[in-house]
Order: structure tokens, then C-alpha cells, then sequence
């Protein structure tokens, strides 16, 4: 069987430290697999290498990613050139991670966000763009004042984007259930006040999910689900949500197991998918040599379960598992004062 090929997109700021401890681990384990590494993202000579990257991408199986703070660009071909659609972010606690709740044990859902649409298009401007379209607002019963110094942002829930993403979302429940999970699928939006919008994305999700009989609905008001995700974190299975809620609403998940530090993510398409931690290039303690490599050491996990290497991808979990189990080379984060090439070492060892 021919290698896979993954091209590895470093990133910006102190993200290529995790990265770097990353790749340490994935060239230990002598995987079949051919690596196109780029530079981190300062690096870059913008536009050529821009153009590199992509080439490559289209080239690949599939693209490790370190977190950009906008100097790695390419970041916006994977998503929407790519077409990666669903921001797959587990929540999962493993023993050892610096949870701040009482009983993180057992903690094990999924975050499905989608990701090419919401809030998060620049579709931005100032208010008094809007005066030729002349706006009535629901809520104040009047026209919108539009003179006012201000800035207006644009909120595209479209039916086919929700109903792909719920789609891969019920798809995710059912896999999980049949390993003996729930099969819940949760939605959350601000549907009570966002009622075309946000409305849209709930009505949609529950058709979608009515297509599945073995699959159990379930739908909260975001503000309510965010107080579940402290609360009752152990109820949850796979949770859809838009763009924007998912962004904020995963990083207060990882939150409830240990943080930033220990969350991956991986971007789904139907005919690609790329793999990056939650968090973003923590810029405040780059070239420390302590960010915690963790989370992207489980998105390339996620990868490897991608790519078909099953057992490989076990493998590398099982060896993250073990030595937080053990409380070995712990980055600060989790309490610890070893640094980012020790826990990989550490890895490697339990590999
Ligand atoms: P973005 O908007 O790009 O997601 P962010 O605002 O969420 O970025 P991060 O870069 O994720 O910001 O960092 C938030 C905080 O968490 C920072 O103090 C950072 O140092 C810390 N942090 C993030 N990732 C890690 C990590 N892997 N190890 C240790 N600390 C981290």
C-alpha cells in the first residue's frame, strides 16, 4: 500500500513548539506515512509560500495544523476551499489532566460546530451601509437608526450548511452508540431571540435528526447549555451547534477537563479533513518551550484514525493516556514543570 501523504503546517507564534514535539512523537513511531513540512508561519514568504502550501494541500491525504495568528494563511484554503465543514471537538477527560471539577471522570463527548458560516464570514461594516436597505426591527417596532457611529456584523445560517453538519453530527452519535454510547444528539442556538436565524438552524437540525429513529433529540437555549457543560457534562454525547457558540462554547468544555492544553479538533469535508488543537497560537509564552503539546498530539491521533492507521492511532492515545495516568513530565499548565520536549519524550517512551 502506497504511504499517505500529510502536509504539516507548523503555524505561528508558540504553535510550532507543539508542533515540533508533535512530529518527535509521529517520526518515533515510523508510520507510513510521507511528510511535506513547511515553516513556521513568520517564516513565510507570504504569497509563494502561500501558493506552495496549497499545491501541497491538494496534493495530500490530509494536513496537521498548528494554531495562525494570521501569518500562516493557508488556514482559509483548508476550511472553505476545502470545504472542512464540521469542527469535530471531543471533550474527553483522561486521568491525570488538571480537571477543575470535582468529578471529571467519564467525561466523553463530542462538540460538532459548524464551521464555514455564522458570524464568522468579515462580512462587517459600518451602520450607516445599511440606511439604502432601510431595516425595521423586530424588537424596537421601529426602523434601525442607522446615523449613529457603529458597525454592523452579518449573522448566514443557510438550511443546506445546517443540514450537512447535523447530518455528520447524527453520523458521529450513531458510530458512538454502536461502540455503546448514548446516540444523543444535542443542538443548541439562541433560537428564543435569534428566531429566523438561529430558529432555522434548531428547525433544521431536528428534521435531520428525525431521519435517525435510533438517534435521541435533545435542544437547549445556548445559554442554558453553557451552564450544562459545567454542570452536567456527563449527560452530553455529540452536540451541534453554529459556528460561534461552538468556537467560544468548546474552549469553556476543554475548560471542565483541563484546559486549552489537552484539546484537539479535527475540520471534516466530504472529501477532506484537516487536524489542529482548539487552542489558539498562545503567543504569551512563546519560545518558552512549555506550551503543552497534548492537544495537538491528540488531533494527530484523530488523524491517524482518519487516515485508516486504526491501531496506529490507538497506540499514540494509549501512550498520552499512560503518562498522565503516571503524573510524568507534566507541562506547567497541568500543574507539572516539565517542559514541551519532555512530555514528548515521555511519549515515546510509553509508546
Ligand atoms: P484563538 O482565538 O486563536 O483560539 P485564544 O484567544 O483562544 O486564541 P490561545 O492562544 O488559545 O488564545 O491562548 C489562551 C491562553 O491559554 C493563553 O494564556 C495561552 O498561553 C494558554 N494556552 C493555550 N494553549 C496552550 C497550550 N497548549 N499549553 C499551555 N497553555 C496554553
Amino acid at each position: 500500500m502506497a504511504n499517505k501523504k500529510v502536509v504539516v503546517l507548523p503555524g505561528d507564534d508558540a504553535a510550532p513548539e507543539g508542533m515540533n514535539a508533535t512530529m518527535e512523537v509521529l517520526r518515533a513511531m515510523r508510520l507510513s506515512i510521507d511528510f511535506d513540512e513547511f515553516p513556521p508561519g513568520e517564516r513565510w514568504v507570504r504569497g509563494e509560500t502561500d501558493a506552495k502550501a496549497r499545491a501541497a494541500i491538494d496534493n495530500s491525504d490530509t494536513t496537521l495544523f498548528g494554531s495562525t495568528s494570521g501569518k500562516t494563511t493557508s488556514i482559509g484554503y483548508l476550511r472553505w476551499g476545502k470545504q472542512t465543514y464540521a469542527n469535530v471537538r471531543p471533550t474527553r477527560y483522561l486521568k491525570g489532566f488538571r480537571s477543575p471539577l470535582a468529578r471529571p471522570e467519564g467525561i466523553d463527548y463530542l462538540i460538532v460546530r459548524e464551521n464555514l458560516e455564522d458570524l464568522y464570514l468579515g462580512l462587517e461594516g459600518p451602520l450607516g451601509d445599511l440606511a439604502p436597505l432601510q431595516l425595521k426591527s423586530r424588537i424596537l417596532r421601529g426602523p434601525l437608526d442607522t446615523s449613529r457611529r457603529g458597525i454592523y456584523a452579518i449573522k448566514v445560517i443557510t438550511e443546506a450548511a445546517t443540514r450537512r453538519v447535523v447530518e455528520f453530527a447524527c453520523q458521529l452519535a450513531m458510530k458512538r452508540k454502536r461502540a455503546g454510547g448514548k446516540g444523543k444528539v444535542t443542538v443548541t442556538s439562541k433560537y428564543n431571540m435569534l428566531h429566523e436565524s438561529d430558529g432555522l438552524f434548531r428547525k433544521v437540525a431536528e428534521e435531520t435528526v428525525a431521519t435517525h429513529p435510533e438517534i435521541t433529540y435533545e435542544q437547549f437555549i445556548v445559554d442554558d447549555f453553557a451552564r450544562r457543560v459545567v454542570a452536567s457534562p456527563h449527560d452530553l454525547d455529540v452536540v451541534v451547534l453554529p459556528n460561534l457558540y461552538g468556537d467560544i462554547l468548546s474552549d469553556a468544555a476543554a475548560g471542565t477537563i483541563g484546559g486549552l492544553g489537552v484539546a484537539p479538533s479535527g475540520c471534516y469535508g466530504d472529501n477532506y479533513a484537516y487536524f489542529e488543537s482548539v487552542h489558539g497560537t498562545a503567543p504569551d509564552i512563546m519560545g518558552m518551550g512549555i506550551i503543552n503539546p497534548t492537544a495537538s498530539m491528540l488531533a494527530a491521533a484523530m488523524m491517524l484514525e482518519y487516515l485508516g492507521l486504526k491501531s496506529e492511532a490507538a497506540r499514540l492515545d494509549d501512550a498520552i493516556r499512560k503518562v498522565y495516568a503516571e503524573g510524568r513530565a507534566l507541562t506547567p499548565d497541568q500543574g507539572g514543570k516539565s517542559g514541551t520536549i519532555d512530555f514528548a519524550r515521555a511519549v515515546i517512551d510509553a509508546l
